[in-house]
């Protein structure tokens, strides 16, 4: 079987693309006309995802980095990443593995990171500050604790956070080499964890590809169906799905399109939006010139829906950070420019702005309070 060309066709990518923007958005009722972006700013575009560090926790200095923002980059959604790759030396010996392909040794959740990215951002300056939108992201998505970690980060570093993710549900060779538990879209401990960000106004970024790699043709994508039970169990939290559940080998399956005509009934999705980083995403959606009408067409429709990321981890210098940024040159041009002011900047501002404003409220009302025991509170969708 020639894997290569069915794997990495752009145009099913892009059509993949389309139908779950397109179920997401008609189920939503259309997007609606929101306020624009920062026209004047000089700033080239908001990034709203980005890792400052690697899969060792290693990564550029936050000093650094606002540098490499310099006059170019205005606001960024800044994370680490979650999970630690482990050097096992039983397996790779003195290789010493910086990334998750690179050895077979398991993936471990990393909670010294939230730590890390506050003490970092706490050493800027307020201005540089008012760049930075981090985000929590070191909890175990399996783990009915998980919510009260994110709790006690809120409560620990107060006007620091404003939001929690990229986080990682099921991900392309990831997911499988996790320790513990497999995390999964039907856990309630991810429900929790929606439901605390929902009631403080945490922004979520959700990793969750949309199909498996490898499917077989007509294969059930069980991965949407279970996004969307679990989109629709929290209306009132604000949810990026990463990358349009893109990935590097993930394809979508023969049947999508009527997988979204049977989600087509649903009317509680316009809080979920979609970030098109990666250079990976990148690649399939400016493959072609078909490629590039399609997407443009479908985010000239719903421009309040997308946002622009770049995903880039650690970068040493200017250039590679703009890499994504430049890749997307053929698709921004075909947008109106309404829409292009939205996904570079817009719906960045309206998104994060509303998140700092409700989450600062919430540490108010709540830090310096003693804690609740942990209860077994009702969970959305486990009445
Ligand atoms: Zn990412």
């Amino acid at each position: 079987m020639n894997v290569q060309s069915r794997l990495l066709s752009p145009r099913l990518a892009v059509v993949c693309l389309a139908l779950a923007v397109l179920f997401l958005v008609i189920t939503a009722g259309g997007g609606r006309a929101q306020s624009s972006g920062t026209a004047g700013d000089g700033y080239l575009f908001h990034d709203s995802h980005f890792h400052l560090t690697n899969y060792i926790q290693e990564g550029t200095d936050i000093h650094d980095f606002l540098k490499i923002m310099g006059d170019k980059v205005g606001r960024v959604a800044l994370f680490g990443i979650p999970l630690q790759q482990q050097w096992a030396y039983e397996v790779t010996g003195d290789y010493a593995p910086t990334y998750y392909l690179q050895t077979d040794a398991p993936l471990y959740y990393y909670s010294f990171t939230d730590a890390h990215i506050a003490m970092a951002y706490k050493s800027l300056t307020p201005a540089e500050q008012a760049r930075l939108d981090p985000m929590i992201t070191g909890f175990n998505p399996t783990d009915m604790y998980a919510a009260d970690h994110i709790k006690r980060v809120l409560r620990t570093f107060p006007g620091v956070f404003s939001g929690i993710g990229e986080f990682t549900i099921h991900k392309e060779f990831v997911s499988s080499k996790t320790s513990g538990e497999v995390a999964s879209l039907k856990n309630p401990a991810l429900d929790r964890i929606l439901d605390f960000a929902g009631e403080a106004g945490l922004v979520v970024i959700l990793h969750n590809d949309v199909n498996m790699p490898f499917p077989k043709p007509d294969q059930d994508p069980y991965m949407v169906l279970q996004l969307k039970e679990l989109f629709e169990r929290h209306p009132g939290t604000t949810i990026i799905w990463a990358h349009v559940g893109l990935g590097r080998i993930v394809s979508p399956v023969q049947d999508q399109v009527g997988m979204v005509a049977r989600a087509l009934q649903n009317p509680n999705l316009n809080h979920v939006y979609f970030d098109i980083s990666w250079d990976e995403v990148a690649k399939y959606l400016v493959a072609t010139p078909e490629s590039i009408k399609y997407s443009a067409d479908l985010i000239n429709r719903y421009p309040d829906r997308f946002l622009f990321g770049t995903d880039e981890v650690a970068p040493t210098e200017q250039a590679k950070y703009l890499k994504v940024y430049d890749m997307y040159a053929p698709l921004l041009a075909a947008l109106t420019p309404e829409a292009r002011a939205k996904v570079l900047k817009g719906n960045y501002e309206r998104l994060f702005d509303a998140a700092r404003k409700k989450v600062r409220a919430w540490e108010a009302a709540n830090v310096g309070k003693p804690l609740p025991p942990p209860q077994p509170t009702p969970i959305s969708g486990y009445k």
